[in-house]
């Protein structure tokens, strides 16, 4: 079973670790830039994007997780972890910075006052074809992405809310809410894969 992390600086960190351990991996706490040399993937959890930026960036992670991503890191960010992975924050707080590595814009808080939040179920191709109930709480969306991005699900109005990239996965919602095991177990597929890859 790969060894993954779970970015231990704000947020729903527990739910993320309970959820990949019941699948059967071996979780650690991120939070020292040494503690990325013992793992085979990084979940960057649900939160306050701009607070964990902060927090990354003066816990001396921020460079560490960039390069990690750069050296092909299985990575998988929910909702505020999909805004860390986005090439390009939109309405983002100011000075705030993401890590990177999906070719996307992303819009912090896409969704008005009526609806801070919801549920609703989401057709996955990718995990089947039963419907995946998905959790979005002040969520953002991807407003654009690059060819070399997949979209994996999109809301009723085209708003696209999961995406691909190679290793990197994100979700405007919360999988590890609902306990919706299926992407949390692709991430661990790409996981299992970079652990065995020659480097
Ligand atoms: N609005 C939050 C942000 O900008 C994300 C909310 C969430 O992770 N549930 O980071």
């Amino acid at each position: 079973s790969p060894t993954v992390g779970v970015l231990a600086l704000q947020g729903d960190v527990r739910e993320h670790a309970a959820l990949l351990a019941e699948l059967g991996a071996e979780v650690v706490l991120v939070r020292r830039p040494e503690e990325l040399d013992a793992i085979d993937g990084l979940v960057l959890p649900g939160g306050e994007s701009s607070v964990i930026d902060k927090l990354a960036r003066l816990f001396g992670l921020q460079q560490p997780i960039r390069a990690a991503i750069r050296a092909g890191m299985p990575m998988y960010g929910t909702c505020a972890g999909l805004i860390l992975l986005a090439d390009t924050v939109l309405d983002a707080i100011e000075g705030q910075q993401s890590f990177g590595g999906l070719d996307v814009d992303v819009r912090r808080n896409a969704f008005g006052r009526q609806s801070e939040s919801f549920e609703i179920d989401l057709d996955v191709p990718v995990l089947g074809d039963a419907p995946v109930s998905a959790t979005f709480i002040r969520a953002p969306i991807v407003e654009r992405s690059g060819a070399a991005v997949e979209m994996l699900a999109a809301l009723p109005d085209g708003a696209v809310v999961a995406v691909r990239q190679g290793p990197l996965l994100g979700t405007s919602f919360h999988p590890e809410m609902d306990g919706e095991p299926g992407f949390h177990a692709l991430f661990l597929d790409e996981a299992r894969r970079y652990a065995s890859a020659p480097r």
